[in-house]
């Protein structure tokens, strides 16, 4: 195909990289990791007790201006704990069919409903307007609640997610949200760094939460956190993700069936250091978007998808919409081939087999949106070339 070998050179001239394999997206550690790490080998603090969870906490805190930030294991129980604690069991949560499967586990486990929402064609986040016309047609107001008309549930929540680190429209939804008197929550696992109008994502709805996966932006080995302004949320997520457990002396005491959920400090250790770096990796990650953006638009027929001001982008994964009438599979076969790891989108929410029976909206763009378009090389250090 002579669209591949033009889209794989240009992929390699953004890169800058002529010949190696380029992987979707690597860590870096040129920071503290080896101290940080060494610190907690050497005092035995290596657990689920030490300074670095604590230091870990402030840190994102401050740097997503939240007054809270709570840190567990991953992302997912992260989002699990945060719905776990809204009381949200047996309500329908409004959720992008157009995401991980992270997300939709975490509504399962907290024995909630999905209820699939369509995406934005330009973000991929979840489409205000489609969502505010479904809303006036499908729910009804019912004792200061929203429920589904059809399902008689109640609507608790709607988790906005920002795919790739483009930010989702965020103030039309928590707009939204305010007048269906619906919680708005985001899932903001791919976003550190990202922001609208100068607010950090993940901190315009009630509660937002970050993975620090091995493959997102920064990295804990494995981790996640929920940041919040609410204290009385924190207080009890922090509770409960720590076994519930009360002071009581010598006694293990716990007050409520918990989650032993709470981020090691090795693991936060890690994340301190990477936090440090935070500010130059999005620089970097800058550049490289940059350099693709330039050059995707020389190639007639793509994309690249961008946020546009007063959004602002981490650009944790570049993503390009490919020409209508070019098939998704055959391109990455090319592009794997030639040792560039691209990625499609993830399967819909919908179709998988264990959410196929859950209410959902009209979805054809999410259905559009999974042919058009993939992921391409986006490593920091890409960036720092
Ligand atoms: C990575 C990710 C998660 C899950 O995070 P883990 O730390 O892997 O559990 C959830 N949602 C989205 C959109 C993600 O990309």
């Amino acid at each position: 195909m002579k669209i591949a070998q033009s889209l794989i050179s240009t992929i390699r001239e953004a890169c800058q990289e002529s010949e190696a394999p380029l992987a979707l997206h690597e860590p870096l550690f040129q920071g503290k990791e080896w101290d940080y790490t060494k610190d907690c080998l050497d005092s035995g603090w290596v657990s689920s007790v030490g300074a670095y969870v604590d230091r870990f906490e402030q840190m994102l805190a401050d740097f997503t201006e939240s007054k809270h930030a709570v840190a567990v294991v991953n992302g997912t129980c992260a989002l699990h704990a945060l719905i776990y604690a809204l009381d949200l069991q047996n309500n329908e949560i409004l959720t992008p069919s157009l995401t991980f499967v992270g997300t939709t586990n975490a509504i399962m486990h907290a024995g909630a409903i999905p209820h699939f929402v369509d995406a934005d064609v330009q973000n991929l986040g979840v489409c205000p307007d489609k969502l505010a016309e479904y809303l006036a047609e499908n729910s009804v107001q019912r004792e200061g609640k929203c429920h589904n008309r059809q399902t008689g549930k109640k609507i608790g929540a709607l988790i906005a997610m920002h795919t790739f680190g483009i930010p989702a429209r965020v103030g039309e939804l928590a707009q939204i949200c305010a007048e269906h008197n619906i919680l708005f929550l985001e899932d903001a696992a791919e976003a550190i760094g990202s922001r609208v109008d100068g607010k950090h994502v993940g901190a315009w709805g009630v509660g937002g939460m970050f993975s620090f996966n091995g493959n997102k932006t920064i990295t804990c080995g494995g981790g996640g956190a929920v940041v919040t302004n609410d204290s009385a949320l924190a207080k009890k997520l922090k509770h409960l993700t720590n076994t519930a457990r009360v002071q009581d002396g010598f006694y293990f005491t716990h007050d409520a069936v918990g989650f032993n959920y709470r981020m090691p400090n090795i693991n936060a250790a890690l994340g301190v250091a990477q936090l440090e770096q935070l500010p130059n990796f999005l620089v970097a990650k800058r550049h490289l978007a940059e350099r693709y953006r330039t050059l995707i638009e020389r190639l007639e027929g793509f994309e690249f998808l961008q946020a546009f001001a007063p959004n602002e982008s981490n650009h944790w994964l570049n993503a390009i919409r490919i020409p209508k009438d070019l098939s998704l599979e055959p391109l990455l076969n090319e592009l794997n081939s030639a040792g560039i790891q691209a990625r499609p989108l993830w399967r819909p929410m919908h179709h998988l087999p264990m959410f196929a029976q859950f209410p959902k909206m009209n979805l054809d763009r999410t259905e559009e949106l999974f042919h058009r378009i993939i992921n391409l090389p986006s490593s920091v250090k890409l960036g720092l070339k």
